[in-house]
């Protein structure tokens, strides 16, 4: 019995800071938050009942992640703390029974509880100085650069005030959210998982310009330190705030008593739908800063705060339809459409079905009753079939493609159907829209909008007829003039010029992302040479696997691909790259960059490596081969000594480079 217990709270232990990595180091959970709620309780009960068996290590003790070595760490001169939990009304009651307990007369603040990540901001004199993550609580990373871009966040306060220092919680607003996951899906990458994960992913950016395009917002909800104001109380912290010039937390509700809390906890959750941002609970605090002073904190989180998390809803419809789409490359999606309902304060009609497997499992059928369920994650999700509908029949995905009547086919080993046919015009415009695409072509204003209008009419038939709209065809749509046409075509043309990395990723071809695109464009230099290129020459090309190599021979193979890119040729478009490998002799060989280098940006060090066929990695392990350390070089070059690896200059790693290249 003993063993068995011993044995559970190893395994819930080792899922816990499995789950925990994910999230807060590699901003990429698995699972659902209640799910990982419910391991993180069911571990702190057994360990509440058997302590000695807790790991001295154990999760249940720590606040959030670790400092990644992406960025320099910061320690805390404030501990971040994180906030207790409650799942029930009882747990909020018995907080403010602990409460009540040490302290007279309290009063309340309730507030929403935002879904971001936490940052603490430092000012000097009125002057943003620097800004950090949560990290483990008492060290965090140095993210300043990245939060800069962020509009909400005052570089300098409208009072020169000292010192501050503020915690708020960054987050990504969901429309902005929507419209990223959206350009995510159609480069065919990996979509974030929801606004919080986007946001931490934007915020946790080695290179700030990419957490400047996310558009991403902050809210304050805490002074940490200040010196040269006194303050008494949350509200009026709050309020002194936004005369700084801060972005607060929206709203809140002072309360008088317990009973009062939990009724705005249900109010703010009834209203949640309708926030443009994510909430996962309500906070309750202590207004008072003495009686917060007088209730302390634990080792992890205050006494006087409490943070309720609402339950992920689940609610039964009828399903009355399965509606199939057509992606870029063929696959068939079916989405189900169901009788609309409210799930935290949205109206839901639509969810995915994802393939056949997933409703065959489910055994899904159309008119059935199914039970849907939307969690902290804002997309919903057909969790099971509570009734089949009468005279109901298991469903099929369709043999033929609903856009162009294509037979449909699906690959072993696969879960997805596709359509075969090159030319099915639902393809064609998911096509277009990939080409012309930020990250391929480029071609600003060409958008599925107008793409769609163009496929419509007949004008655009494969990617190159792009080439040969005119000016008059785009003043003709609808809503566009004179100046629109023009603007569209100097796009156009300033596309043409694009580096052949570009043109490569923008024909779409299966597993060949943008990082392959670059790949294959400095092997080959030119088209011609990749066309005529073996999958067995490709998946030579360190980070190249066998299924990406074949996929690309596979294209360049095809008739119509030929054809495609004759006429691209043929109009005009740019078939060369300028960062061709220039030679080999880095070939396999994994660099580390570390600190600053004397002349050499970390891009264009990269740039060199990668030009000669080498490999550069952020981390320091057994398989790398030369770490190119700088000034401030730190863990990285420790790690390099402790396992004997090269260690090499600038200057060094510069006479290697102009050797290959004699
Ligand atoms: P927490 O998120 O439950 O609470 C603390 C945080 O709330 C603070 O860091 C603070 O920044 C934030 N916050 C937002 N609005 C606030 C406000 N108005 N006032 C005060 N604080 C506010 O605790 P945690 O330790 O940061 O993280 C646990 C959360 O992370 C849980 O929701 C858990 O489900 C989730 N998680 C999920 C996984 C997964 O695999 N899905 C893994 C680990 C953690």
């Amino acid at each position: 019995m003993s063993e068995d217990i011993r044995r559970k709270i190893e395994e819930l232990t080792a899922a816990v800071k499995y789950h925990s990595d994910r999230y807060y180091n590699m901003d990429e959970p698995e699972i659902e938050d209640y799910e990982y709620d419910r391991l993180m309780r069911e571990l702190i009960a057994l360990e509440e009942q058997y302590p000695m068996y807790a790991d001295p290590d154990s999760p249940t003790k720590k606040v959030g992640g670790k400092s990644s070595e992406m960025f320099a760490p910061v320690v805390h001169a404030v501990r971040m703390e994180s906030l207790q939990d409650a799942f029930s009304h009882e747990e909020v009651e018995d907080f403010g029974g602990r409460v009540n307990a040490a302290v007279h007369g309290v009063k309340y603040v309730v507030e929403p509880k935002i879904d971001g990540l936490s940052v603490s901001l430092e000012y000097e004199n009125g002057v943003f100085v620097r800004g950090s993550t949560r990290g483990d609580g008492d060290t965090g990373e140095d993210i300043t650069a990245n939060l800069k871009t962020i509009k909400a966040i005052p570089l300098r306060l409208k009072e020169s005030l000292e010192f501050i220092e503020v915690r708020g919680e960054v987050y990504m607003p969901r429309g902005v959210f929507f419209k990223l996951v959206e350009q995510q899906e159609l480069n065919e990458e990996k979509p974030f998982k929801n606004p919080r994960n986007a946001a931490a992913g934007s915020l946790r950016q080695k290179n700030p310009k990419i957490t400047a395009e996310r558009n991403l917002s902050i809210f304050i909800f805490n002074i940490q330190q200040i010196r040269g104001k006194e303050l008494r109380s949350h509200k009026e912290s709050l309020d002194y705030l936004r005369t700084l010039g801060f972005t607060t937390v929206p709203f809140y509700y002072q309360c008088d008593t317990i009973a009062d809390s939990l009724e705005k906890i249900e109010e703010i959750g009834n209203n949640r739908g309708g926030l443009s941002f994510d909430i996962d609970g309500a906070v309750v605090k202590v207004d008072n800063f003495a009686q917060r002073q007088v209730l302390g904190s634990t080792a992890k989180f205050p006494k006087w705060a409490i943070a309720y998390k609402y339950p992920p809803e689940e609610k039964e419809t009828k399903l009355l339809d399965i509606e199939i789409n057509v992606g870029r490359t063929g696959v068939l999606t079916p989405t189900g459409i169901f009788e609309p309902v409210t799930l935290a304060g949205t109206s839901v009609s639509r969810a995915t079905l994802h393939n056949q497997d997933f409703i065959s499992e489910k055994d899904i059928r159309i008119g059935d009753t199914v039970i849907i369920r939307k969690a902290g994650d804002i997309i919903p999700e057909v969790l099971s079939v509570k009734e089949h509908g009468e005279d109901t029949v298991p469903y099929l995905m369709p043999k033929t493609c609903p856009s162009c009547g294509a037979k449909v086919f699906r690959e072993e080993g696969e879960a997805a159907v596709r359509c075969t046919n090159p030319e099915c015009p639902a393809q064609l415009l998911r096509v277009l829209i990939h080409f012309c695409s930020r990250d391929a072509m480029d071609i600003e204003g060409l958008g599925p909008a107008i793409l769609g209008l163009f496929v419509e009419k007949g004008i655009i038939k494969t990617p190159n007829d792009i080439y040969s709209i005119t000016k008059e065809e785009i003043a003709e749509l609808e809503g566009l003039g004179e100046k629109s046409a023009d603007n569209l075509t100097a796009a156009i043309e300033k596309s043409k010029s694009s580096d052949l990395s570009r043109l490569i990723y923008a024909l779409g071809i299966r597993h060949i992302g943008q990082k392959a695109g670059k790949l294959l464009a400095a092997k080959f230099g030119d088209m011609d040479s990749l066309m005529e290129a073996s999958a067995e020459e490709i998946s030579s090309i360190d980070g190249f696997g066998e299924i990406m190599a074949q996929s690309a021979e596979n294209f360049f193979s095809l008739p119509q691909s030929r054809e495609l890119i004759a006429s691209l040729k043929e109009s005009g478009v740019n078939m060369k790259s300028e960062n061709v490998q220039k030679g080999n002799i880095f070939e396999g060989k994994t660099f580390v960059l570390t600190g600053t280098l004397p002349t050499l940006k970390r891009a264009e060090a990269t740039a060199i490596i990668e030009s000669l066929g080498g490999k550069a990695s952020s981390s320091v392990s057994k398989k790398t081969d030369y770490v190119l350390a700088g000034e401030d070089a730190g863990s990285k070059l420790r790690k390099a000594n402790e396992l004997g690896i090269t260690v090499i200059t600038e200057e060094e790693f510069l006479a290697m480079a102009e050797n290959a290249e004699k």
